[in-house]
Parts: C-alpha cells; sequence; structure tokens
C-alpha cells in the first residue's frame, strides 16, 4: 500500500537493528483518518472469504481491528494480554514470546466470543517473528474456529512471521513489508 509506506517514510523511524517506530499514527498517536484506509484496504483483501469476528491482541491492534471492523460490520474480540484481579477461568490461552519486551506472556480470550463456526480473521500492528500471530491462531484453533487469514499493517520481511503462519496453512497479508532497515533509509518490498 504506497499511501502507507510514503507515512512510514515520512513519520516512522528507526530502532536499533530491528525495532520501527510508528508512534506518529499507530502505537501512541492514532492518526484515525489515516487507520481508516488500512481498514478499508484489509476490507477489500479479505471480503470474499465469509469472515464472522476479527481477532486481535492489546494493545496496539485495537485501533487498526477496529478500523477494519467498520467494513466489515463485524465486531472485534481482543486477546487480552495484561494480568488482572478479576479471574476469569472460562478461557482460552495460550504463550506468547515477545519479540519487544524479550519475555513471555499468556494471552486470553473468553470462551463467549469465539465459538466453532466461527471464520476468524486475525489483525495485528507488525509481523516480525510471527510469535503474537501464532499464539492467536492457537486460541481460535482450540475454539475449534477456522483462521481465515492474518492481516498486518506492517511486516519486517527479514524476520521469519510470515514463514511461520504460512507453514500453518494461512494466508497473510501485509499492507507494507520491509526489507530492510536503517536509519533514514526504509526499504520496502
Ligand atoms: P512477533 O510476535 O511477530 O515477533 O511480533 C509482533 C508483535 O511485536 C506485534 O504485536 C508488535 O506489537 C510487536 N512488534 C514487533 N516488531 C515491532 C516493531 O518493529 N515495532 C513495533 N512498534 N512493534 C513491534
Amino acid at each position: 500500500m504506497k499511501l502507507l509506506e510514503e507515512k512510514i517514510r515520512k513519520e516512522g523511524y528507526v530502532l536499533g537493528k530491528d525495532i520501527l517506530k510508528v508512534d506518529a499514527f499507530l502505537n501512541h498517536q492514532v492518526d484515525v483518518e489515516f487507520m481508516e484506509k488500512i481498514g478499508e484496504e484489509f476490507h477489500r483483501l479479505f471480503k470474499e472469504e465469509g469472515i464472522t469476528r476479527i481477532l486481535t491482541i492489546e494493545a496496539s491492534g485495537i485501533a487498526v481491528a477496529c478500523m477494519a471492523s467498520r467494513y466489515f460490520k463485524l465486531p472485534v474480540v481482543y486477546a487480552k494480554k495484561y494480568p488482572s484481579y478479576v479471574p476469569d477461568n472460562d478461557v482460552y490461552q495460550s504463550e506468547v514470546y515477545s519479540f519487544t519486551k524479550k519475555t513471555s506472556y499468556n494471552i486470553r480470550v473468553s470462551k463467549k466470543y469465539i465459538k466453532e463456526n466461527d471464520r476468524v480473521l486475525i489483525i495485528d500492528d507488525f509481523l516480525a517473528n510471527g510469535k503474537a500471530a501464532a499464539g492467536l491462531v492457537d486460541v481460535v484453533r482450540q475454539a475449534g474456529a477456522t483462521v481465515a487469514g492474518v492481516g498486518i499493517v506492517i511486516e519486517k520481511g527479514f524476520q521469519p512471521g510470515r514463514k511461520t503462519i504460512e507453514d500453518m496453512g494461512i494466508r497473510v497479508e501485509s499492507l507494507a513489508i520491509v526489507e530492510s532497515m536503517e536509519t533514514g533509509n526504509i526499504i520496502f518490498k
């Protein structure tokens, strides 16, 4: 998506070797008008897939998934990852290793919000090693539901996330694929 590549070039910056910061429009401040176009693009890509539910993960996936839901007219479910003091045992859980935090955490989705006959579109902001997306796939499959696809805003193509998810037999669509990046020079595929 050309518009997204331009936005990343203009407002994003590279941290260290492999972190791309897009806090200006996605991960801290949210450019809602721009993100609407992202939602529309996900709808264009997946509208034939008979999606019944959109699943994402807190926190940054929520804004993206909500934008897509405006076009699909479907509810968004987000996996919780922050510990809660309100116990809920009726959940599907999966362990996810965080690329940015270098630690593992459990994601949880209430059994109320994914059902066996669902065709789920998984949406997230970034695809790096594919751990977050794989955890979401695991949760959907525990429910006996089907993953209809994975939609990603920014894929770092030099990391193995796409292969991890495609090896699970799942279609992956990314709106921008970063082939390489260093300060001041982001190259897209
Ligand atoms: P993965 O599980 O694919 O290794 O990493 C994906 C998750 O880590 C995303 O949900 C995202 O929150 C975070 N992440 C991975 N790489 C980046 C990055 O370069 N920039 C930002 N802002 N988040 C990232």
